[in-house]
């Protein structure tokens, strides 16, 4: 590992990317702690994702509101992970818009124990964290005109889950990515696929954008995608060798290098990837072969004391 590499830190707040486009970037990107964003139109606000809980949800609006009080007509789901949706009722009226597996994994997965994650991330307070599934559903692609602005939604297929979209603003080159990429916190594929998200990544950049809002860690331009890419490209390729050799998930997520990968937070996701890898190696489809989600949780922070 390179001694002299450090995370950087960045600045959290709302983003002004172009004169109608905001990120809401947190400090930390960290478990629960993602990114968001808004676009002002003539006459309504378009917001991608909620956050975790009711007070980083209401946080966020309040920031919206120091911005327009134009009324939030739309709100996106990039994908169905309590820290993209769970805050969605903070947003009464909108109209939700995400993936149809997205509306299905939300509903079938609900809200974690409340209590639980409030002993094991004690800065949060998941009280009121609710299930608010989408009323517009998409299967491929969707494009909403925000005046004369085009917002085009892209499922590309299974990748950080299996039912990820982006938020494309060809106009402005801007990309909101959702979990497709995270920046300075370990990628987690627990519930996707290492070799769609790798195709993904690859769908994304021939779409040439320039500006990335990643689901966690500071906006990029590409080289902020190609670190996200090349983990996940060094993950499978060394997992690969471990599952040929027969060794266990514990084992190969022990026995793997991460380069300067080990810096950034929540390494213990090596170990769900493992998880998740080894039932790819095995040609099992994400949609059916669901990991124990407790289970791996619990197993990632043990892993964690131990790094
Ligand atoms: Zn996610």
């Amino acid at each position: 590992m390179n001694a002299e590499y450090t995370v950087p830190t960045w600045e959290a707040g709302v983003k002004q990317l172009a004169p109608n486009i905001y990120a809401y970037i947190q400090a930390k990107a960290t478990w629960y702690w993602s990114n968001a964003g808004f676009i002002v139109g003539k006459d309504y606000v378009v917001v991608v994702d909620s956050l975790a809980t009711v007070g980083l949800t209401q946080k966020f609006k309040d920031e919206i509101r120091k911005v327009t009080d134009k009324p939030i007509r739309f709100l996106i789901n990039t994908h169905h992970h309590g820290d993209h949706t769970w805050g969605n009722h903070v947003f009464p009226g909108a109209s939700i818009i995400s993936h149809n597996l997205c509306r299905h994994e939300l509903i079938a997965t609900g809200v974690m124990d409340t209590g639980l994650l409030n002993t094991v991330f004690p800065d949060l307070d998941f009280t009121g964290a609710a299930v608010t599934p989408s009323h517009i559903t998409i299967e491929k692609e969707l494009t909403l005109h925000i005046d004369d602005q085009e917002a085009k939604l892209i499922h590309f297929g299974q990748g950080h889950t299996i039912d990820d979209l982006i938020v494309y603003l060809p106009r402005e080159d801007i990309i909101f990515t959702g979990d497709l990429i995270f920046l300075y916190s370990m990628p987690l594929a627990m519930e996707g696929s290492f070799a769609g998200w790798i195709k993904n990544m690859g769908l994304m950049t021939e779409l040439g954008a320039k500006t990335y809002v990643p689901g966690h860690g500071p906006v990029c331009d590409k080289e902020g995608l190609k670190e996200c890419l090349d983990y996940l490209v060094l993950v499978q390729k060394e997992a690969r060798k471990r599952f040929d050799k027969g060794m266990t998930t514990d084992e190969a997520a022990k026995d793997i290098d991460l380069g300067h990968y080990k810096k950034w937070a929540n390494p213990e996701r090596i170990l769900a990837n493992i998880e998740r890898l080894w039932r790819e190696f095995r040609g099992e489809d994400p949609a059916t072969s669901k990991l124990d989600v407790v289970d791996v949780f619990f197993r990632m922070a043990t892993f964690a004391t131990g790094i």
